[in-house]
């Protein structure tokens, strides 16, 4: 195993990258919404897009439905596609019947979808137009959630995107924490940043639009989820610095993110152990519970959510895996960087896919242990391997030490119940009178 501190050689960083262009298996950047609409509490999702989009939204956000949504689908018929209706007139018409039956929106989103981007509807400039007709109650921005090209996570990327060209300006020294988490684990967060002394923190998104989250030259920001290159760009593009970290998965992950914060504002070392001794040792003792059935084990990595790379690094160093290969969708060398860092050199590191030429590969490792999306983990589950799906890596609370056992039993779940049912197979089998199985034979 190996702690915090980057490796000689640079790790997995200076390795050479597996780049394929092939055929790929995702989910479009409207699974996003899931998780936006619940963090925004002012925000309302419209999706432009066909049947399809509408069917993926509402299967995707089942749970949803005996609360009050906050998205829907404005659903392109035959007639906006073939380009004999005025899809502009309709979906201003749209707008206005939504923001009158619900005076709660303050943000509205107009997320853009491959019918829509097919008939080349211009969405910033509905947005414009729209912003224009409902400011300054409600703010009007655009983004794509398109599936070509594209992974489910880059839709919460392209949204926070969207968002930081209308951020207030200010000179202001902050620190602004990107990317999205449930309430309760923001909260324990913000109470470790407070432990620390840091003050002025902001969180992108916001719960809601009065949060005074606003960016300048004295603007620090440090990221929370390994998939928001466009974002950090745009940030960078208003002034703001980056404040590169490893993520802040596990015990060492958390702390390394915390440390690099906590270098930035000048924090003591007597300070930050004060603040983060406690919840270490409950990280640690947690994940060696949670781990138990992971050491020793083997890990191959489909991409699909751009998590890869940090849970790879959590694995291997935090819970005594081997990492066969880590594949992720893109590799930005400047975010995923500190956790390549970390990682021993060893496993193929992949950036892309071509999907046939990985089942190959992963078929003739066999890992212990596979994490895919779901539209491989049944085909592989059949041939006989163990696998996680990814999605739910992002749907889970996962982040910062209280987290870290939690996130450590979600992949060894897997393996116990493996473990368990081929115990109970054999316990049948001895257990079975040999008439019946020879009744079974027959
Ligand atoms: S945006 Fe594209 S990939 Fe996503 S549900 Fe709509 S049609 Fe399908």
């Amino acid at each position: 195993m190996t702690g915090s501190a980057p490796l000689a050689g640079g790790g997995c960083r200076t390795a050479p990258v597996l780049k394929e262009r092939g055929q790929r298996e995702v989910f479009c950047g409207l699974t996003g919404i899931i998780w936006l609409h619940r963090k925004m509490q002012d925000a309302f999702f419209l999706v432009v897009g066909s049947r399809t989009c509408a069917h993926l939204l509402q299967s995707a956000a089942g749970v949803m439905i005996f609360a009050e949504p906050r998205f829907a689908t404005a659903i392109l018929e035959e007639g906006d596609l073939a380009g004999l209706n005025d899809a502009h007139d309709e979906l201003d018409r749209e707008v206005a019947r939504l923001l009158a039956r619900r005076p709660d929106i303050r943000q509205l989103f107009l997320v853009g979808s491959c019918p829509s981007e097919v008939i080349k509807l211009d969405l910033g400039r509905a947005a414009e137009r729209l912003t224009e007709a409902y400011a300054p109650k409600v703010r009007v921005l655009n983004y794509s959630g398109s599936g070509i090209e594209t992974t489910f996570t880059q839709g919460e990327d392209a949204c926070l995107a969207s968002m930081v060209p209308v951020l207030p300006a200010t000179d202001k020294r902050e620190l602004m924490v990107v990317g999205a988490l449930p309430d309760v684990v923001e909260d324990q967060m913000l109470g470790l940043l407070r432990d620390l002394s840091i003050k002025n923190v902001r969180c992108l998104p916001a719960r809601s639009i009065t949060s005074n989250v606003a960016v300048g030259p004295n603007t620090v920001f440090a990221l929370n989820q390994p998939f928001l290159g466009d974002t950090c760009g745009a940030l960078e593009r208003r002034g703001a610095r980056h404040i590169p970290a490893p993520f802040p998965f596990g015990e060492a992950g958390t702390t390394a993110w915390l440390r690099a914060i906590a270098d930035e504002f000048g924090v003591s070392d007597e300070r930050f152990a004060a603040a983060t001794d406690a919840p270490r040792a409950r990280a640690s003792r947690a994940i060696a519970q949670a781990s138990e059935h992971l050491q020793g084990k083997s890990v191959f990595f489909f991409p699909d959510s751009q998590l890869e790379i940090p849970l790879a690094r959590f694995l291997t160093n935090e819970c005594g895996m081997t990492a066969i290969e880590v594949g992720s969708p893109f590799i930005h060398d400047a975010i995923v960087g500190p956790d390549l860092e970390l990682m021993e050199a060893g496993p193929v590191i992949s950036e892309g896919q071509d999907v046939d030429l990985q089942l190959d590969r992963a078929r003739a490792a066999r890992p212990d242990l596979t994490v895919c999306g779901l539209g491989l983990a049944n085909p592989l589950e059949a041939e006989g391997l163990t696998t996680k799906w990814a999605i739910e890596l992002v749907f889970t609370p996962v982040h910062f030490y209280e987290q870290a056992g939690d996130l450590a039993g979600l992949f060894s779940r897997p393996l116990r119940r493996k473990g368990l049912i081929s115990g109970l197979d054999k316990r049948l089998e001895a257990a079975t009178p040999p008439i019946y199985a020879q009744a079974g034979a027959r």
